[in-house]
């Protein structure tokens, strides 16, 4: 999508502090960091939402887990914890309609989310 951020970020049209990266996703540092370490992982392919999401991509899907996972481990907030977010549309807070995680660690998480 030509005026999805994400997308930009993704075709380098917008700089991004970028953390890791494969041929189907990226993640790259949050520009507003709602705690020490705040990463968004996204699918490289535009998809506004998981229900966007064909069943023919679940691998895909569960690699951005997998990442996910990788990221926190590198990050060593596997130890003391973290938060996998995944913000849908208007009700779920989501600003940016291009499906992706927040990966959201280094301080104690509140619950229930605000
Ligand atoms: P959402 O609210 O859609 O779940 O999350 C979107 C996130 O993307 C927000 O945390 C916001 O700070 C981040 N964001 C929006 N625009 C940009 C950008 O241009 N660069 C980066 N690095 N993050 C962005
Ligand atoms: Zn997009």
């Amino acid at each position: 999508m030509s005026d999805c951020m994400f997308c930009k970020i993704v075709k380098r049209e917008v700089p991004a502090s970028i953390v890791s990266e494969s041929p189907d996703w990226m993640s790259f540092n949050d520009i507003n960091p709602q705690a020490p370490v705040h990463i968004v992982l996204i699918p490289k392919k535009h998809a506004a939402g998981l229900s966007d999401f064909p069943l023919s991509e679940a691998q895909l899907l569960s690699s951005l887990l997998f990442e996910a996972s990788r990221i926190a481990k590198e990050k060593k907030l596997d130890g003391p914890g973290y938060r996998l977010v995944l913000n849908t549309s208007v009700n779920g807070g989501q600003t940016v309609p291009h499906l992706h995680f927040h990966i959201l660690g280094g301080r104690r998480m509140t619950w229930p989310p605000g």
